[in-house]
């Protein structure tokens, strides 16, 4: 079990990671998510030992790693752009840490197979890695890291470099591989959508401190303030009389804020919320619409694929209640 506690890396007077306290249990994938600069990479690297402590402390089963260089940590990395040795083979990248563990050369043959099956890539062992499209390469380098049956995987945006569709899918293999190989993993990234296709429990960083952590649907369906909730992919925050007129049409009590999806305000039906359309734009799976909602203001709806309004049109809005978080004043940090 990893426990990072008080865990500070500073840089000259910035402090990148700020007393931050995490807990990994075996078999789990915690992902912290977090924009930008806001100190996953400083974090990792202090957990991997590449980065000195400030102050706190980094254990594992209990036991302070800080005497314990990076290479003695039984942990293995994994970044961005794989890194795969180009002029080895795939089977060649992914047997590597087999060498040099002493592996005989037919069981690791056999390993190396098995691993390539693991990730996808059953039959690919002869390839060369410039032959490879980006979304394999990092499932070579996965299977590559998962070869040295790591304690623990450390994952710095992983499919960050895949366009958009390879990325979710590879998060959904991800997440598929690393239960069936029983791999604890830490993983990083600044992409919600991947964060919550993986893992099964979420930290969010910002500005160097953890200020939220839970399971993935806890996070999701209750962020602890304004910011965290625009970072998860609400795509507005009410507060007020217009938190109000949104909550009422739910069907829930008052709160001073909530946050809203842009699913949460669906359009083309009758009855609820009267809006008049300011924009408009069509999709393969529905419409997405910007809408001036009586006594709320601008708000973000979507309506079924097809139904095209204009703006300037008057629409009526179902609320979805299920796709809003009231938000908790002063339960931020
Ligand atoms: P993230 O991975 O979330 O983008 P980082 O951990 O890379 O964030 O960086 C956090 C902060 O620490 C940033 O402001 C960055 O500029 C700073 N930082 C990271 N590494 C170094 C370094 N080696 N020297 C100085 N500042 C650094
Ligand atoms: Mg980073």
């Amino acid at each position: 079990m990893l426990s990072i506690e008080g865990v500070t890396v500073s840089f000259g007077a910035q402090r990148a990671v700020d007393d931050v306290d995490l807990r990994l249990d075996d078999g789990h994938v915690l992902a912290v998510l977090g924009p930008s600069g806001s100190g996953k990479s400083s974090l990792l690297r202090a957990v991997a030992g590449l980065e000195p402590l400030r102050a706190g402390r980094v254990s594992w089963d209990g036991h302070d790693l800080a005497g314990t260089p990076t290479h003695q940590r039984g942990f293995a990395l994994m970044f961005q752009d794989g890194q795969l040795f180009d002029h080895l083979t795939v089977a060649g990248n992914v047997g590597y840490a087999l060498r040099l563990r002493g592996l005989g050369r037919a069981a690791a043959r056999s390993r190396v197979g098995e691993l390539l099956e693991l990730v996808g890539l059953a039959g690919y062992g002869d390839r060369l890695p410039r032959t490879l499209s980006g979304g394999e390469r990092q499932r070579v380098a996965l299977a590559r890291s998962l070869a040295a049956e790591p304690r623990l995987l450390l994952l710095d945006e992983p499919l960050s470099a895949l366009d958009a569709e390879l990325r979710v899918r590879l998060a959904a293999d991800l997440r598929q591989i690393l239960r069936e190989s029983g791999t604890t993993a830490l993983l990083v990234t600044h992409d919600q959508e991947e964060a919550f296709a993986v893992a099964d429990r979420l930290a969010v960083m910002r500005a160097g401190a953890v200020v939220q952590q839970g399971t993935t649907e806890e996070v999701w369906a209750a962020p602890v303030d304004a910011a965290t909730a625009l970072f998860l992919g609400y795509s507005r925050v009410l507060t007020g009389a217009a938190a109000a007129v949104v909550l009422a049409a739910a069907g829930l009590p008052p709160a001073d804020a909530v946050a809203v999806r842009r699913s949460a305000l669906t359009a083309g039906g009758s009855g609820g919320l009267l809006a008049s359309v300011v924009a408009v734009r069509a999709t393969p799976d529905e419409v997405r619409l910007v809408v001036d909602v009586d006594g709320v203001g601008e708000a973000d709806a979507v309506g079924a694929p097809g139904w095209l309004p204009a703006p300037g049109d008057a629409v009526e809005l179902r609320v979805d209640a299920a796709r809003l978080a009231v938000l908790t004043p002063g339960a931020s940090p």
